[in-house]
C-alpha cells in the first residue's frame, strides 16, 4: 500500500470565506501515484472546516448568512469562550461545517457526484492555518 501526506497552507486576508481547493487535491492525487485508495483532506484548526458541496456563490453567500444567524460573531461577549479572544463564533460554525472530508479514489481520480467539490471554509482568518491531505491505496 502507498501512502502520501502533504500540507495545503492558506493565509485568508478576511476573517471569512469559502475556498475551493479541488484542483489542489487533485495535483496531490497525481503526485501521489494513487490510482485506487482514499482521500483524507482535514483542517488542522479548531476554527476551519474542510467541506464537499456546490461552487455556486450564492450558496456560499447563503452558508455565510446562515452560519452567522446560528453563531453572530458580535456582540463577542455574549460567548464565554471569549477571554482574551474573539473566535467563539469561530470554533461554533466550524462545529457545524465539518472538519474533514473522506472521497474514494478511483482511476487516479477523485470518484464524485457531478457538483461535488471540496472546500476550506475559514471562520477565523488574518493568519497562516494548514490543511492535511493524506492518501492511501495502490
Ligand atoms: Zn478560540
Amino acid at each position: 500500500m502507498k501512502s502520501y501526506r502533504r500540507e495545503l497552507w492558506f493565509n485568508v486576508p478576511t476573517r471569512r470565506a469559502f475556498i475551493n481547493i479541488t484542483s489542489q487535491i487533485e495535483e496531490c492525487l497525481k503526485e501521489s501515484g494513487i490510482k485506487e485508495g482514499l482521500v483524507l483532506i482535514n483542517a488542522m484548526h479548531i476554527t476551519a472546516s474542510v467541506f464537499i458541496n456546490d461552487d455556486e456563490s450564492g450558496l456560499h453567500h447563503d452558508f455565510d448568512k446562515w452560519l452567522e444567524r446560528l453563531a453572530p460573531h458580535e456582540p463577542v461577549s455574549q460567548y464565554r469562550h471569549n477571554v482574551g479572544e474573539d473566535n467563539a463564533d469561530a470554533h461554533l460554525k466550524r462545529q457545524v461545517m465539518g472538519r474533514e472530508v473522506v472521497a474514494a479514489v478511483t482511476e487516479g481520480k477523485l470518484d464524485f457526484g457531478p457538483w461535488e467539490q471540496i472546500f476550506y471554509g475559514e471562520f477565523d482568518g488574518r493568519r497562516k492555518k494548514r490543511v492535511l491531505v493524506k492518501i492511501i491505496g495502490e
